[in-house]
């Protein structure tokens, strides 16, 4: 039976808990936020399923083929506005949307906490848009997303590396109706550091929207932004003036096998990986018009095929791979361990949030 022994090996994808016959694992917080897997012992029968499937435990080999690379941007600019690179993955949603297909990714719930869920109508598309760079909570989407295939419906299943590769292995077989689609992952930070986050910068208000990458007509960089349901506004621009960005990029508050990611191969599980294209002045200046450019990794025929379908929809140039991972190392490299990682988390039990921001939300990038 699964049992965590080093967090350094779990990245709280669900497979186990969603393979389970008997349903009798469960994904509880441990003291630091992050959900892991626990297995009430009693129920469990013993037939190891778990651990067969846990995508870390059975690490697929890296092929190492280059994927295709090209720097891309929505022709559509109110959505590349509203996305936080060049609003890529908003054609991919659309393509599968208009064939009658579903789209899973991540959204803010109604207390913006970061969740999966799924969509199937355009109105909806705007919830999963845009970088939220918490980990989301998967809750049942692996077996939705099952049951949405085995009934024949295209599925779009977008999230981080790990949950991909969870998806993948708690699927056990190919589906043609099946596209995936990673990012290029700094790593995320725990969920229970933004609440308690957004308990701060609340201080009794409610929010109406909340964006890591807030873009405008008026302020060449992205800002951090935040709408009070009384109209109020929190910003601080570039995005990462903001204490929490901070102390996400800062590696300060990742999950323990972000710093030892082991989906960072070359060829990916996915079908397609996007990110931002950082240094797209050295290959493609004349895309660059400071509102986004994204970067598409193509590894497979079908991912091949769902952009050549969204082609007609963007202007796009397609560059050598090492030149589009040259300035994006997280592709394949991992975030270093801040030293004081141990003393963060300490300290979070402990100290009122603003002492938090005093104490770790600052620092050069
Ligand atoms: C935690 C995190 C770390 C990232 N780190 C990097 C990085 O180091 N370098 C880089 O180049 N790009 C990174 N990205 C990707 C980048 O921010 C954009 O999401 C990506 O370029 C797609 O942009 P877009 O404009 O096409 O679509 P957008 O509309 O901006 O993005 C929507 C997509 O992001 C997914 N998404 C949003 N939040 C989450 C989340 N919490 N967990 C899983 N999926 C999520 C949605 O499901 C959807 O697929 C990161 C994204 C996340 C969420």
């Amino acid at each position: 039976m699964i049992e965590i022994r080093d967090k350094k090996l779990c990245s709280g994808c669900t497979a186990c808990a969603s393979i389970c016959p008997v349903n009798c694992i469960s994904m509880e917080r441990d003291e630091e936020g992050f959900l892991y897997p626990v297995v009430d012992k009693s129920r469990c029968i013993g037939c190891g399923l778990c651990e067969r499937i846990c995508p870390i435990l059975n690490k697929k080999k890296d092929e190492k083929i280059a994927p295709k690379a090209y720097a891309a941007i929505n022709n559509d600019l109110s959505v590349r506005m509203n996305s936080s690179s060049g609003g890529v993955f908003s054609l991919l949603a659309d393509y599968v949307l208009d064939n009658g297909g579903v789209v899973f990714g991540a959204s803010f719930d109604e207390k913006f906490n970061v969740c999966h869920r799924f969509i199937d109508r355009k109105e909806d598309l705007q919830k999963l848009r845009a970088s939220k760079y918490v980990q989301s909570d998967m809750r049942d989407s692996f077996k939705k997303a099952k049951e949405l295939l085995d009934s024949g419906r295209l599925v779009l299943f977008t999230g981080t590396g790990c949950q991909i590769g969870g998806l993948k292995s708690y699927l056990r077989k190919d589906y043609d109706n099946l596209i995936t689609q990673d990012l290029i992952c700094h790593g995320v930070p725990s969920p229970l550091v933004w609440e308690k986050y957004l308990e701060y910068r609340g201080d009794g208000k409610s929010f109406k929207e909340i964006s890591f990458r807030k873009k405008s007509e008026e302020k060449k960089k992205a800002s951090f932004y935040i709408k009070y349901s009384d109209g109020a506004i929190y910003q601080r621009c570039p995005y990462p003036a903001d204490p929490m960005v901070k102390m996400f990029l800062m590696n300060k508050c990742l999950r323990p096998c972000c710093y030892e990611c082991a989906f960072k191969t070359i060829t990916r599980q996915s079908d397609i990986t996007l990110a931002d294209f950082w240094g797209i002045n050295t290959v493609y200046p004349k895309i660059n018009d400071g509102k986004g450019v994204s970067l598409i990794l193509v590894h497979t025929d079908k991912g091949r095929k769902l952009v050549d379908a969204i082609k007609e929809k963007m202007t796009y140039k397609e560059v050598p791979f090492k030149s589009a991972v040259r300035f994006n190392k997280m592709y394949y490299k991992c975030a270093f361990k801040n030293p004081i990682r141990k003393k963060f988390f300490s300290d979070l039990k402990r100290l009122p949030f603003e002492k938090m921001i005093s104490r770790y939300g600052w620092g050069l990038l």
